[in-house]
């Protein structure tokens, strides 16, 4: 399980994306944000999957300007 912090530079509340790598290789996403509980994904996912392709694999925090 890995997990990343998402900030915002517009005032947002920051919010913790986790990331678990399931035995059969598919990655299972999670995000504390309402838009989560709402849909099954959200742009923080986005922001940590495009950051996590780009090779950040050791992400701690993530500043949601930088993947957007
Ligand atoms: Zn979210």
């Amino acid at each position: 399980m890995q997990r990343a912090l998402v900030v915002s530079h517009s005032g947002q509340t920051p919010r913790t994306v986790y990331m678990r790598q399931r035995p059969d290789g598919q990655v299972e996403w999670q995000c504390d944000c309402p838009g989560f509980a709402y849909k099954d994904t959200c742009r923080h996912i986005k922001i940590v999957a495009d950051a996590t392709r780009a090779g950040l694999l050791t992400m701690e925090q993530i500043d949601d300007h930088l993947y957007d």
